[in-house]
């Protein structure tokens, strides 16, 4: 299955600066010879890929960049600035190509790699070029050439870093839509009206991550009914599950608390039953439908639901439909993969040999 985040954004150029029309003026040179700079180059953009960007959900807030012009030149042969470049960040396994020609410009499969898009115009001459020897005061100096202006389209095939389990009813499409600051498409896959529940989660600039809900887990997919089985592969992709369930069943006191707790059990056999392994993966417990409840009746809900499952991975108490508590959620997941990228990069520190001089 692929999913696909996309991105059009405009890039354009700095122009060069132009050249300078000047005459050396001394005291005692009366006529002095032509001295006017060449302007600077216009600034450059590029694209830079890093590892630390998930998705593309940032550029739906910023889609022009533009890069400085270069300075025009100046009197005693002085040089104009050049303009300064720009650098864009995107994530690793972004392609990029031309909206106009379809064409692919490039493909930045590692961090660091990096890509020209739009090149800054040249600088023009300055008129101390022009000097020949039938014209020793050339009035004459060239302009810059323009920036080049361009429109991106960048793609990114995506994985789902979050899955969504529970029943249906649960809230998980709600929830999805709470948290969401874009849908990216899915590309590729038969089953596209089916696989609707799907959310580019942004928690600040830079921050984001892809939660997938997965329908008909408990449609005895285990069993391989076709689509289930689908959707349980690419649970298995999933770094961290978030197990949401209706706190307000239409039930009382200790009834409630043992129906909630049941709902949670079964769809953990549901998952052991395809493959125990999902069963140790990080699974959050998210308590939805809050709002239905009292203040008091809520808090104590949680707490004995928690209690009956003797539940020691995170739980929030959430309402997804007044969104109460949802961007919690997504803050910490966010901390959940960034220490998780920490811990990686120290265990590569650590597989370094020590080195007495370093
Ligand atoms: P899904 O089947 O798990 O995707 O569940 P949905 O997100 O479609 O929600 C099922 C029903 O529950 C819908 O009618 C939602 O409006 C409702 N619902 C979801 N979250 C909440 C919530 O926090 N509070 C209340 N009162 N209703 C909710
Ligand atoms: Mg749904």
């Amino acid at each position: 299955m692929k999913l696909v985040d996309e991105a059009d954004i405009r890039v354009i150029a700095g122009n060069g600066g132009n050249g300078c029309i000047s005459f050396r003026r001394e005291k005692f040179i009366p006529l002095g010879g032509p001295d006017g700079g060449d302007g600077g180059d216009g600034g450059s953009l590029f694209l830079v890929a890093d590892e630390n960007l998930n998705t593309l959900v940032d550029f739906r807030h910023q889609r022009l960049f533009r890069a400085q012009r270069g300075e025009n030149g100046m009197g005693r042969q002085m040089y104009g600035k050049k303009g300064e470049d720009v650098i864009i960040r995107v994530p690793v396994g972004t392609v990029i190509s031309a909206v106009d020609t379809d064409e692919i410009i490039g493909d930045l499969t590692q961090h660091g790699q990096t890509l020209k898009v739009a090149q800054g115009g040249q600088g023009g001459l300055g008129n101390m070029h022009f000097k020949t020897s039938t014209n020793r005061a050339p009035r004459k100096a060239t302009t810059g050439s323009e920036g080049e202006d361009r429109e991106l389209h960048m793609e990114l095939k995506l994985l789902a870093d979050v899955g969504m389990l529970g029943f249906p009813n649960a809230g998980k499409s709600t929830f999805i839509r709470a948290v969401s600051a874009a849908t990216p498409k899915v590309a590729d896959y038969p089953f596209t009206t089916l696989y609707p529940n799907l959310g580019v989660v942004r928690v600040e600039q830079d921050r984001s991550f892809v939660i997938a809900d997965i329908p008909g887990l408990i449609e005895g997919a285990a069993e391989g009914a076709g689509l289930g089985v689908q959707f349980l592969k690419h649970v298995q992709r999933n770094r961290l599950l978030l197990h949401i369930v209706d706190l307000s069943p239409m039930l009382e006191g200790d009834e409630a608390v043992e129906h909630i707790a049941g709902e949670v059990r079964a769809i953990e056999r549901e998952l052991e039953r395809y493959d125990a392994e999902l069963l140790g993966r990080p699974r959050w417990l998210l308590l939805n439908k809050g709002d239905l409840l009292d203040d008091d009746t809520r808090r104590e809900r949680a707490e004995a639901v928690v209690k009956a499952l003797e539940w020691t991975s995170p739980w929030f108490l959430i309402s997804a439909i007044s969104r109460d508590g949802t961007f919690a959620v997504a803050q910490h997941v966010m901390e959940f993969f960034d220490a998780e990228k920490r811990a990686e990069l120290q265990a590569v520190d650590e597989d370094q040999p020590w080195n007495p001089l370093g």
